[in-house]
């Protein structure tokens, strides 16, 4: 991920060493290129504006005659630019509550239900009494899905198979765990191939109806421009509490993950790369991203 930004960013911050002082002119080759990098891995094309006009400001700004080369400085002006436009400071997922409810929503196809199973592999090594509840009465196989990753974690999965009212089997789920000591519940949720009214309603509805601690929203990285477009759309609905992004493995370009903080405005929180359960999770750090992309 990042390989074709994160070299030419680098180019383009090489650029400008070995330059006495940042001026004008030498500054502006650099941030054409800044811009066109941002754009090819798929950025927005307002927010690659924004953020290029304000890293020219903000290197024209400075003083350069001091003991940082003026390299250094720029290279540092752009990734303290990367980590301000991913989010700044890191926001942890701590859901609250006992149990603890955590709502998870998001399209079909984006990753929703492994992100569940991996979600409670992770809680239940630290210690957690996890219930996943499988909410999606549309798409039995989605209920066998999470089933199978209940066997697989060892997680106990709460199911009614019957009943078509997911806001009932989310209430139902909560009660179980309560009455079963467990301490946090993850209440997966039916998703669409696209957003569509109904399921809108239905998360809204289930979410109103349990009053999570947690909603994520996930959503598929690689879908780069339509992640962010989709998380929008959902937030306005959702109100959601944070961002999962998934396939993260095969996302060569990026874009979802440096735009959909600015645009969305909810903190991504968690990042997924892979298929497999264990592993392949982890927090999401806006400063050691931008590390990754400026070396
Ligand atoms: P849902 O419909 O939103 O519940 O999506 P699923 O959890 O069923 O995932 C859809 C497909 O994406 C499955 O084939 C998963 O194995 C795959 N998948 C999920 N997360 C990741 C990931 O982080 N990386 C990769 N490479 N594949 C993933």
């Amino acid at each position: 991920m990042f390989e074709n930004l994160s070299s030419r960013l680098d180019r383009a911050v090489k650029n400008i060493k070995g330059e006495g002082r940042i001026s004008e002119v030498n500054v502006a080759a650099t941030i054409k290129e800044i811009r066109r990098a941002l754009l090819d891995a798929d950025v927005n094309f307002k927010i690659a504006k924004e953020v290029t006009n304000e890293i020219k400001e903000e290197a024209l700004g400075q003083n350069v005659l001091t003991a940082v080369s003026p390299g250094q400085m720029f290279t540092k002006i752009v990734s303290d630019k990367l980590t301000e436009l991913m989010g700044g400071e890191m926001v942890p997922f701590s859901p609250k509550g006992s149990p603890a409810v955590v709502l998870i929503a998001g399209l079909q196809g984006s990753g929703k239900t492994t992100f569940t199973g991996k979600l409670g592999l992770r809680l239940k090594k630290q210690g957690q009494q996890v219930l996943f509840v499988a909410c999606d009465v549309y798409r039995p196989a989605a209920i066998d899905q999470l089933e199978t990753l209940g066997e697989q974690t060892g997680i106990e999965v709460y199911t009614e198979r019957e009943n078509k009212n997911p806001v009932e089997i989310a209430q139902n789920g909560i009660k179980h765990a309560k009455a079963n000591g467990k301490s946090i519940v993850v209440v997966d949720t039916a998703g669409r191939l696209a957003v569509d009214e109904q399921m809108m309603n239905e998360i809204t509805e289930i979410k109103e109806t349990i009053a999570p601690s947690e909603t994520l929203f996930v959503v598929d990285s690689m879908t780069g421009q339509d992640a962010v477009n989709t998380a929008k759309t959902f937030n306005d609905r959702l109100n959601f509490d944070g961002v999962v992004l998934t396939k993260l493995d095969g996302d060569t370009r990026g874009g979802a993950a440096l735009s959909i903080r600015r645009v969305v405005e909810k903190p991504i929180k968690f990042i997924s790369t892979g298929e497999k359960l264990d592993n392949t999770l982890d927090e999401f750090f806006p400063e050691r991203m931008s590390q990754r992309i400026l070396g």
